[in-house]
C-alpha cells in the first residue's frame, strides 16, 4: 500500500513475557539475575516522592464538592504536591505528595535479564552477551535525573562463576506496579516500520492521510506497523510528544532504541495478538502478564549509545 516504506523496515524481538519460574541463567523478566556473589547489589538512596491523603472534616467536605477556582488555588498553595481531591464513601481527602529522605538505601529490583543468544535484536557493547535491567520501584523528585532511577548492567555470562542465590529485597517499594512478576520469555522476531513523522515527508504524509480515513477498530498503519508489549529493538512511536531527538549526551549521535517496557501486551485491536492466545481477544487484564505499569498505562523506551564507553542511556515515556 505504501511503496518505498519497505526500505525503512527494522526488526524487533517481541519478548512475550508470561508468568513462570525462570532460572537464574536464562532470559526473563523479574526473577533473579545472574549476579556475582562478590559484587555489591546496587541500591537507591532516595529521596522519594510519597503520595499523601489529608482527610477533610465532614463539615468542610461540602465546600470541596464544587470548589471554586479560589479554593483550588488556596489548596495548591498550601498542600505540597497538590493533585486534587477525592470523595469516596469513607469521606473526602485532599491528595498531595511529599518528598521523604530514606534512612537507608533501598536495593534495586530486577526488571529483566536478556541474553543475546535468546533475543536476536539485542545488540550488546563489545565483549558483553547479557543485558540486566534494574530499577528503583519508587517515585523520584522531578529534579532527579530523568526517568526512573534505572541501571543497565552489561555482562559476559561466562564470567559469573559464583552467582548470588537471592537478591536483597527492596527496603521501600511503594509502587507495586513496578515490581515485575517473574516471567519466562517466548522471543519472536517481527518486522516494524517507523513512526510516520520519521519517514520522508511525502511518504509519511500519505500514510497519515490513510490513517485519518480509518475508523475505530479498523487496522491502520499505526496499529500494524509497530508491535505492542515488551520488545527489544524496532521503531519507537511518538503519539504523545511527536518525535524527539534521542541523541547521545556524550557523542551527540542518534541513540538506538534498546528496550520497550510496555504496560500492556495488547494496545487495542488484535492485529498483534498471538494466535495461541486468541481466546484473550476480549479480555484486558490478561494482557498485563508482568504486572508492570509505567506512567499512565504508557510505554517506557530505553535508548542507548553502543559506541561510547559506559553505554550512555536515555529514557522516554509515551
Ligand atoms: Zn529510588
Ligand atoms: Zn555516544
Amino acid at each position: 500500500m505504501f511503496p518505498g516504506v519497505e526500505a525503512f523496515a527494522r526488526t524487533a524481538t517481541r519478548l512475550h513475557p508470561r508468568p513462570g519460574t525462570p532460572s537464574v541463567s536464562d532470559s526473563h523478566v523479574g526473577g533473579m539475575l545472574l549476579w556475582p556473589r562478590d559484587e555489591p547489589w546496587p541500591a537507591c538512596p532516595g529521596p522519594h516522592v510519597v503520595r499523601t491523603e489529608i482527610p477533610v472534616p465532614p463539615h468542610l467536605a461540602a465546600l470541596l464538592m464544587r470548589p471554586s477556582a479560589e479554593v483550588m488555588m488556596g489548596l495548591a498553595e498550601r498542600v505540597p504536591g497538590f493533585r486534587g481531591t477525592m470523595t469516596t464513601e469513607a469521606g473526602t481527602v485532599i491528595l498531595g505528595t511529599e518528598v521523604v529522605s530514606e534512612p537507608t538505601a533501598s536495593p534495586l529490583v530486577a526488571v529483566a535479564q536478556l541474553r543475546a543468544a535468546d533475543v536476536p535484536d539485542l545488540r550488546c557493547p563489545s565483549g558483553a552477551d547479557v543485558l540486566q535491567v534494574l530499577w528503583c520501584p519508587n517515585d523520584h523528585p522531578a529534579d532527579a535525573p530523568t526517568g526512573l532511577p534505572m541501571l543497565l548492567k552489561w555482562r559476559t555470562a561466562s564470567s559469573v562463576v559464583d552467582p548470588l542465590d537471592v537478591a536483597p529485597a527492596p527496603v521501600v517499594a511503594r509502587d507495586q506496579d513496578r515490581l515485575p512478576r517473574p516471567c519466562v520469555l517466548h522471543p519472536e522476531q517481527v518486522t516494524e516500520y517507523p513512526w510516520w513523522q520519521e519517514l520522508p515527508d511525502e511518504l509519511g504524509r500519505r500514510i497519515r492521510d490513510f490513517d485519518d480515513t480509518r475508523g475505530f477498530g479498523e487496522d491502520s498503519y499505526f496499529s500494524v506497523s509497530q508491535a505492542p508489549g515488551w520488545k527489544v529493538g524496532g521503531c519507537p512511536s511518538w503519539e504523545v510528544s511527536d518525535p524527539r531527538p534521542m541523541d547521545c549526551p556524550r557523542c551527540h549521535r542518534p541513540m538506538e532504541l534498546l528496550l520497550t517496557i510496555d504496560s500492556t501486551e495488547n494496545r487495542g485491536g488484535d492485529a498483534w495478538l498471538p494466535v495461541e492466545e486468541s481466546h484473550l481477544r476480549t479480555s484486558h487484564t490478561d494482557h498485563t502478564p508482568t504486572g508492570v505499569t509505567v506512567g499512565r498505562f504508557a510505554r517506557l523506551r530505553i535508548f542507548v549509545c553502543l559506541i561510547c564507553p559506559d553505554t550512555p542511556m536515555r529514557q522516554s515515556l509515551q
